[in-house]
């Protein structure tokens, strides 16, 4: 077991990932989110990162209790990137924070740390909340690098000034992604203990109050596990964030 580093509460946030899901048919789900988490408030903030297309739309839905996300930014306020958003765009739409560096990001689009630590460097400058992503590959599990690669990612990904307002760090493992499998009670304990002394070193009292999600394959099943192991606060949900008895039913870590 990882060595406990005492921090100040933390309110977690649990925030759900679409990704590449989801068309103006789903915004119910939104919809029964929001009449869930009204009934029962969780202790938690609760956010969910639609597709872009979606987003001025959710928005439009006014979801009380349930703020909201893009999944990428461009580093850029504008200019010539055909497809992509700014920063300053998802602010306008309606979201609040932006997902950055996710590892279906880093692969799919090679970005790099550097290009990584741009973006929330613009998700600052528009004001949004950056939740910058960082996990390890199998092979480097097996390797025993973990703590080596998300310490170089943390390291490379975030810029000078963070604060606990504008940055969120979500460990996500990358083979636990998606793939149903999650790391033992006591593998997110060592990768949070150590995450979190990195960003005590590097930003002082604001690391120390800075919200590490877990995210990997988080489900109603293991979600109170989960979240109770020490420094987690909160999850970052893909599958189960798009059905709102599955998403509610990881809040309920939280009620
Ligand atoms: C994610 O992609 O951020 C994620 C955690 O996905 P899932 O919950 O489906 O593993």
């Amino acid at each position: 077991m990882a060595k406990r580093i005492s921090t100040p509460k933390i309110k977690a946030l649990v925030a759900g990932n679409w990704k590449m899901n989801g068309t103006g048919r789903q915004l119910g789900e939104v919809s029964k989110l929001v009449t869930a988490v009204n009934r029962k408030k969780p202790s938690a903030d609760v956010m969910i990162c639609p597709p872009a297309t979606l987003l001025s739309r959710m928005a439009a839905l006014k979801p009380k209790g349930v703020a909201l996300g893009g999944q990428d930014c461009n580093a850029d306020i504008e200019g010539a990137h055909t497809g992509d958003i700014s920063a300053e765009m998802l602010k306008d739409a309606g979201a609040r924070a932006v997902i950055v560096g996710h590892s279906e990001r880093r692969a799919d689009h090679g970005e790099s740390d550097k290009a990584v630590r741009a973006k929330v460097e613009a998700a600052h400058r528009a004001g949004l909340m950056a939740i910058m992503c960082v996990g390890e590959s199998l092979k480097q599990r097996k390797a025993g690098e973990t703590l080596k690669i998300v310490q170089a990612q943390l390291r490379g990904s975030l810029p000078a000034v963070c604060t606990a307002k504008n940055t969120v760090i979500a460990y996500e493992p990358v083979w636990a992604i998606g793939s149903g499998l999650t790391p033992t009670v006591a593998q997110v304990e060592e990768v949070h203990a150590a995450l979190r002394k990195a960003l005590m070193r590097r930003f002082g009292d604001e690391g120390a109050k800075m919200r590490i999600l877990y995210g990997g394959s988080v489900k109603p099943a293991n979600a109170t596990e989960l979240m109770s192991v020490p420094n987690v606060n909160g999850a970052l949900v893909g599958g189960a964030s798009l059905k709102a008895k599955d998403f509610y039913g990881i809040l309920q870590a939280y009620c």
